[in-house]
């Protein structure tokens, strides 16, 4: 028999909770929604739910604890509300209570553990400059790689440092470890998501860093949305597509039909939508056009929040239908290589021909 548990963190979002008015717009937009099919599963059930975990009405059983984990914290819904409602708040509150009464889910669990005692998410005890082969040293720039291009999509970090170096830029990585998104997406508490960021500010500023430069939009988006509301951060955060939106470049011509994803921590959580189109007119030839939902509309790749970890059936769905939405083009770009990971998925599933491509590797190819 589930428990009815304590709601700390709930419990200061009460007046949230209560604005939404039930009208149900968001359904229109809730990818998790749109493939469960289920009240449960779109946000005004989860604020429904949430209420209830609150009030000690509902308890922590397995269909609530699965609604509240099946949110990719995308971030559409919040766009389309007509109250407003934070509803990315309200989730995550909900799942900092549900782990605190010890309700954290398996996947979650292994991978929280690893970034506690090895630094990041994998358990690979190399840090991140040693797997590249990097001597880290005092610069101006310094370029945080995150876990997943350090340790699985290596591509995309050697492209970003091949970027640096042919732009002539003094540059080093960061003696970096994992940003704290995961921690914070899957519910993990405050006070160990806050000393994560805590040994990062303290490695980049030992470091001499003034401008830190992110080919993650999950690791950017922590610097530069999260991380101010738990730690002082004295330099400056940059996207790559932000700091390439700056430099001239020499590209190559690319006869292709090309469209770009919008990844949701890069986009809706951090408002950075102009720069990566920008770098991708630099491109000589290129047939650019966008797909149907894009930018502040853009649909979710279905990865993000825990849910490519704990669910990778519904994942894997909502990626396919986001690769499904850019057919007409040759490549589909992005700027994160969490999306880059769940659309080739997507990609399998649904049988498509597009190229799926992280922006820095395309600038890199063309550079
Ligand atoms: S954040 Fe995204 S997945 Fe979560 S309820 Fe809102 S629209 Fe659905
Ligand atoms: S759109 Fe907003 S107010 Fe309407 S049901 Fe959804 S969360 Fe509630």
């Amino acid at each position: 028999m589930a428990d009815y548990i304590e709601c700390k963190n709930l419990k200061d979002l009460k007046t949230e909770m209560m604005t939404c008015t039930m009208c149900g717009f968001c359904k229109s937009v809730c990818p998790a929604f749109e493939n469960t099919g289920w009240d449960r599963g779109v946000a005004r059930g989860r604020m429904v739910l949430s209420y209830g975990l609150m009030q000690k009405e509902i308890p922590a059983d397995k269909s609530v604890i699965e609604a509240l984990y099946q949110c990719t914290t995308c971030k559409d819904c919040e766009r389309r509300c007509p109250s407003k409602v934070r509803v990315v708040d309200v989730v995550e509150s909900a799942r900092r209570d549900l782990v605190a009464a010890g309700n954290i889910l398996p996947q979650h669990e292994k991978v929280v553990k690893n970034i506690l005692q090895f630094g990041n998410p994998f358990g690979e005890e190399k840090s991140v400059p040693e797997t590249l082969g990097q001597v880290p040293k005092k610069a101006k720039v310094g370029y945080f790689v995150g876990c997943t291009s350090a340790y699985r999509n290596t591509s995309t970090a050697k492209a970003t440092i091949s970027i640096l170096t042919k732009l002539g830029e003094d540059f080093t990585l960061v003696n970096e470890v994992c940003c704290g998104s995961v921690m914070q997406r899957v519910g993990w508490s405050d006070a160990d998501v806050a000393a994560q960021m805590q040994k990062n500010i303290d490695a980049i500023t030992a470091q001499g860093v003034e401008t830190v430069v992110f080919s993650c939009a999950g690791c950017y988006r922590m610097f530069k949305e999260e991380y101010p509301k738990y730690v002082e951060v004295p330099f400056k955060v940059l996207h790559i597509s932000e700091y390439l939106d700056t430099k001239d470049l020499p590209l190559a011509a690319l006869k292709k039909k090309v469209t770009y994803h919008d990844p949701c921590h890069l986009g809706r959580h951090a408002g950075v939508y102009k720069a990566p189109r920008n770098v991708l007119a630099k491109i000589p030839e290129i047939e650019f056009k966008e797909m149907a939902r894009n930018s502040a509309t853009s649909r979710c790749c279905g990865g993000g929040g825990g849910v490519r970890s704990a669910y990778p059936d519904l994942s894997a769905q909502i990626a396919a239908d986001r690769v499904e939405e850019a057919s007409f083009a040759d490549i589909l770009v992005t700027s994160c290589p969490f999306c880059v990971n769940n659309l080739k998925v997507g990609k399998d599933q649904c049988k498509s021909d597009v190229e799926i491509v992280d922006l820095v590797e395309l600038v890199e190819s063309l550079l």
